[in-house]
């Protein structure tokens, strides 16, 4: 037992109790690729070791699915691999980055602000808008950004040769979406684009394992969320005066949603 899960042909992930975080791993003839890092140098360590016990290959290309902490803070244990990421996912780390680490520090019990106060933060350095395709030696990774969703920089990554699509934070697993940076009027429409091209096998960012028809349901949980969102905001109704009962998501996550959508609305 390794923990990890083989998807497909040299295709694993591995989900952590931490975060219930998944991370990937893609083995190719030219070294291996793995999608997020973890959240911290302690857990990007670990992740390390226990690489090594999928393949002696080093680790090539890393690619960020998103810009939060979670998946990304482990980044600099991987120094000698490219750092795929989009634009945005840079940006927002080089702006943004270090406050949100200040934040983390301030509201941790003291071994964990200890473990984020050692995170030094490594934007992505291989970057794209909208698609890429990868070699990795004997097969193609294909990453891709179909939108704006669970935040502006979002992409999915796709083992084309077995079917396999790490979805990032687009879709999770065993709780509700996380709508703190999101667009909920495109995430839907950014899901249909994901629904498109993963016909087989889809690894959400938290969570189990999933297929389209869960990302099917999710995707329409959101577009719910976005229609209530527009009918509010054409009765002129805020975010809280909504009646959230029948949500599909528990009040915290369906307020924030509609917060999101309705600024969205301007
Ligand atoms: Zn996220």
């Amino acid at each position: 037992m390794t923990g990890w899960q083989e998807l497909g042909d040299g295709v694993f992930r591995r989900r952590y109790e931490s975060l219930d975080l998944n991370v990937g791993a893609v083995i190719g003839a030219g070294g291996v690729l793995i999608v997020d890092t973890r959240a911290s140098h302690r857990q990007a360590r670990e992740l390390v070791r226990e690489l090594k016990l999928l393949t002696d290959l080093p680790v090539r290309r890393v690619v960020n699915t998103h810009f939060h902490w979670d998946h990304c803070w482990g980044n600099a244990l991987f120094g000698d691999a490219e750092i795929w990421g989009h634009r945005r996912c840079r940006e927002v780390l080089v702006e943004r980055g270090e406050d949100v680490k200040a934040a983390m520090i301030d509201q941790s019990r003291p071994a964990q602000a200890e473990e984020f106060g050692e995170v030094q933060i490594v934007p992505p350095d291989h970057l794209l808008t909208v698609s890429r395709s990868i070699d990795i030696g004997d097969r193609l990774v294909h990453l891709r950004h179909h939108g704006r969703g669970h935040t502006d920089s979002d992409i999915t990554v796709t083992v084309a040769d077995c079917d396999v699509t790490f979805a990032g934070d687009l879709l999770e697993q065993g709780a509700p979406p996380s709508f703190g940076d999101s667009f909920p009027l495109d995430w839907p429409e950014t899901l249909d684009g994901l629904l498109e091209i993963a016909t087989g096998t889809i690894v959400p960012g938290h969570g189990d394992v999933v297929d389209r028809a869960f990302a099917t349901t999710q995707r329409d949980q959101i577009a719910e969320m976005a229609s209530m969102a527009r009918e509010a905001h054409a009765n002129g109704a805020s975010a809280e005066e909504v009646d959230v009962a029948h949500a599909p998501f528990p009040e915290p996550y369906a307020r924030l949603a509609l917060r999101r959508a309705i600024s969205q609305l301007g």
